[in-house]
């Protein structure tokens, strides 16, 4: 079973991500002579064996449905067994993005936790490319080895059982980025510069929750001639988009009028405002064209929530790059 690929028809041991609904999503290994139960019924996998990858399916008792989703490493992030905390997809795209990982590239990564990030990297570097995964916690390193390896991710990923901070990652000239989710990340950056290749400039992430942690993680980068030292939190923010009547301007003006002379609030006399029921889908904006005096406004809630932590980036030079600068900075100083 392979995250990477997709597969149409799903078989027995394959990984079947079972939706029941945008907050409720459950991972199921198929097994011939077994079922799942949810309060949407029994499911037998007898029955699903066979079926599509995204098909839709009733319950043996009839009393609802699911989908049989292809697993991808968005899903598992959603579903995965948390052993630690784990990276989600907003801080996730933005580190691939930042640390320019593409396919073919090798990546350190440590620790592993429960392996949450690892399964968007390796998708993203395979097939070629190899993720160096450290985590020094034993059973932590074996969950992952036999996860990674039944996720078809076997020949990308690399486990490694090593404390970083103390006897580093003992690589040299391997990789072009380097992801350190680590309490103490400033130790572990001597031995990352060595890890890079030597010959290209090359990324690093330290991802910490607190300000301290960065402060001290950018000493060390600094210490060690990383440049380009940018500290960035990714907040999520949740926009709620309905749709609002559009009266004319005339039709406003009296509106407010009358109602000022009743003395009700002028505010609601603008615009009257129709929020979308629970299933109601968003319009397009044809639809809105279409629609008498429609439009689409969005709203974002007061509070932004969803503080993970702090992503503190910056860029590796190699050797030869540091002697250029050097040159041309002393001669200009002749
Ligand atoms: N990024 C991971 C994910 O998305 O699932 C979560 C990483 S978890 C927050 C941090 C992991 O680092 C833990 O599993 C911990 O055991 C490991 N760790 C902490 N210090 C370490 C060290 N010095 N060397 C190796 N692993 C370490």
């Amino acid at each position: 079973m392979s995250f990477s690929g997709y597969k149409k028809y799903i078989e027995e041991g394959d990984l079947v991500i079972i939706y029941m609904t945008r907050d409720n999503m459950t991972p199921i290994y198929i097994k011939k002579d077994t079922s799942f139960n949810n309060r949407f019924g029994i499911f037998h996998h007898n029955d699903i064996i066979g079926k599509q990858f995204g098909s839709k399916m009733v319950s043996h008792n009839y009393r609802g449905f699911v989908y049989l989703l292809h697993p991808t490493p968005e899903l598992w992030t959603l579903v995965l067994p948390h052993r630690t905390q784990i990276l989600y997809i907003a801080d996730i795209s933005f580190i691939t993005t930042m640390l320019e990982m593409k396919p073919g590239v090798n990546v350190i990564e440590s620790g592993t936790g429960s392996g949450s990030f690892s399964h968007s990297i390796a998708r993203t570097i395979a097939p070629h490319g190899r993720l160096y995964s450290f985590e020094y916690h034993q059973e932590r390193v074996n969950l992952a080895t036999t996860e990674f390896q039944e996720h078809g991710f076997g020949d990308i990923i690399k486990m490694h059982h090593r404390d970083v901070c103390k006897e580093g990652f003992q690589m040299k000239d391997e990789v072009s980025a380097v992801f350190l989710d680590l309490p103490a990340p400033w130790d572990a950056i001597a031995s990352a510069k060595e890890a890079f290749k030597q010959d290209r400039t090359g990324k690093i992430c330290c991802f910490s929750p607190c300000i301290e942690q960065v402060a001290r993680s950018v000493t060390a980068l600094e210490e060690h001639g990383f440049i380009d030292i940018t500290m960035y939190e990714c907040l999520i923010r949740e926009h709620t988009v309905a749709p609002l009547q559009k009266i004319e301007f005339s039709e406003a003006l009296k509106d407010a009028q009358e109602r000022r002379a009743k003395g009700l609030p002028s505010v609601d006399s603008v615009a009257i405002k129709r929020k979308l029921s629970r299933d109601e889908p968003v319009p397009t904006a044809d639809e809105i064209e279409s629609t008498a005096n429609l439009m689409l406004v969005s709203k974002t809630i007061g509070e932004t929530r969803g503080h993970t932590s702090y992503l503190t980036f910056a860029t590796f030079l190699p050797p030869s790059a540091i002697q250029v600068v050097n040159a041309s900075s002393s001669s200009s100083s002749d």
